[in-house]
């Protein structure tokens, strides 16, 4: 007798606590302030909150609708060490039966010693990073870990059924690079056979502690980003299913394909044997199921439709969404409803949120909310549309007051906006702008810079915080930044660096910052969302036309170059990394917003250079990381990130300087993007890869200044003289020398002034010796 899916249910839920309860305790037991033994029980607390919390938004407590996705780091991580694929630089880490005690775990995560911790990178489309497995062609799979087991067992034996809900294994081995040495051409999905086994495994025992369904994560299903062609995908994916559907005493399956449509895959997962198939209607759409009807008509597997966005905190069109589930239920009578992702995207609760404006929390949903959403739409999916009339009613009367809310719509931005034209959009000829701020800026060869950020320091954090608690006036915590800017001129003035940073001590997160001074956003007191590990963010909510009402860093800036005769470089986040790291209101286009947001920046911008700031840098780190999952998507996505931020910097005069940090190393991916940004200067990660970066910048013929990282700021190791100096040859070696710029990696906020120092020396020594060579 199977039991059927829940009629609602959610793909995951922030693993975080509303206090961030996790991330204490976790962060306690690095610092070695409480045992294994306590985190431990820290953490079913938690577990346990969590299903009760469930329950009392709607969630059923006996029929599998709670999933059970608890991690202390990492969901990818997991996978990987219950499958028994530990990078061997750790194996010496494994105890004797096979498995890793907590200490070990949160090693690999993040390094001990020479040993570097497994690479991080983004989970698709959004701003949260896992840790990328490794798959040696010898990585013996067995399943090395009973966590989850043992997790589904604590939730049976409290009274609860719930589903375990682990990374599927295509997904698993897509996200996998091979391990370093081995051979060319293998891939992680080439062990899939080897994989299958322990996965089978898996599910047998979960059956045994009580587990009615499990959920395989499979989002790799549905990007165009994969690596691996797409046959070899839609191949593994049959044969994954077959192999596992054919596992006795098994629980039922159900497949999440969270984040973008699953096009050619769809059919593969119809045809497998497969209980339920977890479809992102947010994303994707009911039509796309129309074209295999004869696979939907008659299928017997439960389709949950996933119309409730996790992905965004918007309270959305709760009508639309149930009439996606009605139009679903035209297709096959086995309908469910879920989130479209997992819920960890987004904060806990908007009751968390009393200084929020009232009027503005009723167009929102937080993760509870969210629940509460998908409980009421399971309710009108069994009883009809007349159940859930009232609440679908009040969330269309909140979208109705959001539309015509005072500054959702602000007539000013508006006509602006409109009136732009091609011109806005263009700084003219590259070549003569080269000679303008050449003679402008009179710099030497090679010319030296950071990347903005000094060392955020605990007084910095302290001041800070005292003038939010008020303890500290506000003039008193000006006087404080000032001196703190000083010093930082000083010291740069001291090592020698040409190009100077203010060292943004003002600001306490590069998007934040910008959106406290910003109109159309609000920020949240408690709207943490978990980043990767232990970090955690707490995005801004844009919600409404953006507009500048007054200057923002120039006072900063103007301030730093009174101190010194050398260039100041002003610093602003750019309009893409300003939405990618906010939550962004869904009723236009981004392509609107992120126009808006540049020309709030471009009345910064010529503010800026009023104030006689030469040279200005507009950081774009998440320029790539927006980028589209599906490959239809991405053209039109560059066009207007490109255009938003041209718009932002194509107001200045030609001698003035404008340049942009990109935080990573993939340069050959968006070369195309970063060329048509059309800085004067991009700066880059580079240090880290040892100048990797420096063949793709060749053979792009990239024309204009670029800076490949010569400093790694993501440790606290001093680069020697003698390593920049080659670093910097090789990029010499390749590269026209007029072009290139000397510059860490990233900002140093989050380092500290020791290593800062002796490296920023070491960068300087080196350029000097490089520049009389040369
Ligand atoms: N200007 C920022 C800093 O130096 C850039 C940070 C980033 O690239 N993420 O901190
Ligand atoms: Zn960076």
């Amino acid at each position: 007798m199977s039991t059927p899916f829940p009629t609602g249910t959610i793909l995951g839920y922030p693993r975080i606590g509303r206090r961030r309860e996790l991330k204490k305790a976790v962060e306690a037991f690095w610092a070695g302030r409480i045992s294994a033994e306590e985190l431990e029980t820290a953490a079913a607390e938690l577990r346990a909150v969590t299903r009760e919390r469930l329950v009392s938004l709607g969630l059923g407590a006996t029929d599998s609708s709670i999933p059970e996705a608890f991690s202390f780091y990492d969901q990818v991580l997991d996978a990987a060490v219950t499958v028994g694929a530990v990078p061997s630089r750790f194996e010496r880490l494994v105890r004797e039966d096979g498995t890793l005690d907590l200490a070990g775990y949160f090693t690999i995560a993040r390094g001990e010693g020479n040993d570097v911790p497994a690479e991080m990178t983004k989970w698709f489309d959004s701003n949260y990073h896992y840790l990328v497995p490794e798959i040696a062609p010898e990585t013996r799979f067995h399943l090395a870990s009973d966590r989850l087991l043992r997790e589904v067992a604590e939730a049976t034996t409290s009274g609860y059924r719930t589903r375990p809900v682990i990374v599927g294994p295509v997904t698993f081995l897509l996200l996998s690079k091979p391990s370093e040495g081995a051979p060319e051409g293998y891939r992680p999905l080439d062990r899939l056979d080897d994989l299958l086994p322990v996965y089978a495994e898996l599910i047998a025992g979960l059956t045994a502690v009580g587990a009615e369904w499990v959920q395989f994560d499979e989002p790799a299903l549905v990007s165009e980003s994969i690596e691996v062609d797409r046959a070899a995908v839609l191949e593994a994916t049959a044969r994954a299913y077959e192999l596992l559907g054919a596992v006795p005493a098994r629980p039922q399956i159900f497949v999440a394909a969270p984040y973008g449509s699953l096009d050619d895959a769809l059919p593969v997962l119809l045809a497998s044997p497969v209980e339920a198939i977890g479809l992102d209607l947010v994303k994707g759409a009911v039509p796309e199921l129309t074209s295999v009807p004869e696979l939907v008509e008659g299928t017997t597997k439960t389709l949950v439709g996933g119309v409730v966005d996790g992905h965004n905190i918007w309270r959305g069109d709760l009508d639309a969404a149930f009439g996606t589930l009605e139009s679903l239920r035209t297709l096959t009578p086995n309908v469910a409803v879920s989130s479209s992702t997992s819920l960890f995207h987004t904060p806990h609760s908007i009751a968390d949120e009393p200084d929020l404006d009232d009027r503005l929390k009723s167009w929102l949903a937080f993760a509870d909310e969210k629940v509460a959403q998908i409980a009421a739409l399971a309710t009108g999916l069994t009883q009809g549309r007349a159940g859930i009339e009232e609440t679908l009613a009040a969330a269309s009367a909140a979208l109705n007051d959001r539309r015509d809310a005072p500054g959702v719509r602000d007539g000013a931005v508006r006509t602006r906006a409109a009136a732009l034209t091609p011109a806005d959009f263009s700084r003219g000829d590259y070549a003569e702008r080269l000679e303008a701020q050449e003679t402008a800026l009179g710099l030497p060869f090679l010319p030296t810079t950071t990347i903005g950020s000094f060392p955020q320091t605990g007084d910095i954090r302290n001041a800070r915080a005292a003038n939010a608690r008020g303890e500290i006036s506000d003039a008193e915590y000006n006087d404080f930044l000032r001196a703190e800017i000083r010093s930082v001129v000083d010291l740069q003035e001291e090592i020698g660096i040409d190009v100077i940073v203010h060292g943004e001590p003002e600001r306490n997160d590069m998007v934040q910052y910008f959106a406290e001074h910003l109109d159309g956003f609000s920020v949240t007191q408690n709207g943490w969302v978990q980043s990767y590990g232990s970090r955690c963010t707490r995005p801004s909510l844009l919600w409404g036309d953006v507009s500048r009402p007054a200057p923002i860093t120039v006072g900063w800036s103007a301030y730093t170059q009174s101190l010194t005769e050398k260039p100041v470089k002003g610093m602003l986040t750019g309009p893409v990394t300003i939405l990618a790291w906010s939550f962004v209101r869904d009723d236009q286009p981004l392509a609107d917003t992120a126009n808006q947001v540049a020309l709030a920046l471009r009345d910064e911008i010529a503010d800026l250079e009023s104030a006689g700031i030469g040279v200005i840098q507009v950081d774009e780190p998440a320029l790539r990381e927006l980028l589209p999952l599906k490959k239809a998507d991405q053209d039109s996505y560059l066009d207007w990130s490109v255009g938003s931020f041209r718009l932002a910097t194509a107001g200045v005069a030609k001698q003035t300087q404008i340049h942009t940090h990109l935080c990573y190393s993939e340069f050959g991916v968006v070369i195309d993007a970063i060329n048509r940004l059309d800085a004067d200067v991009t700066s880059i990660e580079a240090a880290r890869s040892k100048m990797e970066v420096v063949p793709d910048i060749k053979s792009s013929g990239f024309g204009r200044g670029i800076g490949p990282g010569v400093y790694d700021i993501h440790s606290p190791r001093v680069p020697s003289v003698d390593e920049v100096t080659s670093l910097l040859e090789t990029a010499l070696a390749s590269i026209p020398s007029r072009q290139i710029w000397v510059n860490p990696d990233c900002g140093l906020k989050t380092r500290g002034y020791t290593e800062t120092v002796d490296s920023l020396r070491n960068v300087v020594a080196a350029t000097k010796a490089v520049r009389e060579r040369v």
